[in-house]
């Protein structure tokens, strides 16, 4: 059965990029007799609100889109990533890292360096020190070198057939959680998608990016192999990207403006966009 899942952050409205994408993972699953899932991505607690959560509620009762199986939500699912993360310990895969966000971002000889792939090992390595065991880490990275040694590099399937292979500078030491986060998002996304039987991954094309990382973690960790979807972004006319932050129309200001949901949502499958906005590939 296909199984796919719908799965935004509480840290503001949705907006078109989020319709768009919702709209296709619900119409994958209800096309074939599969199920479409909500998982609620609210590990970051300084930014995750709850009238966010009812929102999201809101707004995709207005697409008319429903969901099957209770909601996944990621603050209780904290013990399912605290036994990943035992996992990977134990097979020597992660490691503790004592910098801070500010070392890594100092550290780096690219001046625009991505943080997130471009760590430079600095405690990859670190020899064991009783006065460094009791401190507590900055956050757990995976060891992504000798993960690639034992993995094979990671490969994934597109939906329409492409077959893709990752480049190991795709990946980097990934965080895997930090000191005020129990699992980063690469983390909790593969033990949820396994938990909940995802089979086929619905999301933007900016998130491709982080497909080589959780393939990786994918077959460490022993789970499923899905299939991806990265469609288009809803960006502006003239090109910029929607974000939560700049003032794109969200679909509450829809609403609010006498927009039909459900009518939206039929012309978001035909991929036909309101005025204004645009797809681009990412
Ligand atoms: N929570 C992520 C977001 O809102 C989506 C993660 C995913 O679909 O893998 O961008």
């Amino acid at each position: 059965m296909l199984i796919t899942r719908f799965a935004p952050s509480p840290t503001g409205r949705l907006h078109l990029g989020h319709a768009y994408s919702a709209v296709v993972g619900h119409a994958l699953a209800r096309e074939s007799g599969g199920k479409f899932l909500l998982r609620i991505e609210d590990l970051d607690a300084t930014r995750s609100r709850s009238e966010f959560v009812d929102g999201i509620y809101d707004d995709l009762g207005w697409l008319g889109l429903d969901w099957d199986e209770p909601v996944f939500v990621q603050s209780q699912r904290t013990a399912a990533y605290g036994a990943a993360l035992d996992a990977l310990k134990r097979q020597g895969l992660a490691f503790a890292c004592f910098c801070t966000r500010a070392d890594v971002a100092q550290s780096l000889t690219a001046p625009h360096g991505d943080a997130a792939t471009s760590y430079p090992g600095t405690c990859r390595n670190l020899p064991d020190d009783p006065g460094r065991r009791a401190t507590m880490p900055h956050c757990w990275r995976l060891n992504s070198a000798k993960s690639l040694e034992i993995a094979g590099l990671p490969s994934w399937s597109e939906t329409d057939g492409q077959h893709f292979v990752a480049d190991p500078r795709e990946i980097g030491d990934a965080i895997l959680a930090r000191k005020d986060a129990p699992a980063s998002y690469h983390l909790s996304c593969v033990v949820d998608d396994a938990a909940s039987g995802v089979t086929t991954v619905v999301r933007g094309a900016d998130l491709r990016a982080s497909t080589p990382a959780q393939r990786l973690l994918q077959q460490l960790l022993g789970l499923p192999e899905p299939t991806y979807l990265h469609h288009p972004l809803v960006a502006h006319a003239d090109g910029r990207r929607l974000a939560k932050r700049d003032l794109a129309p969200t679909l509450a200001a829809m609403r609010e403006h006498g927009i039909d949901g459900r009518a939206l949502a039929a012309r978001l499958l035909d991929r036909e966009l309101p005025l204004g906005f645009t797809f681009i590939e990412a």
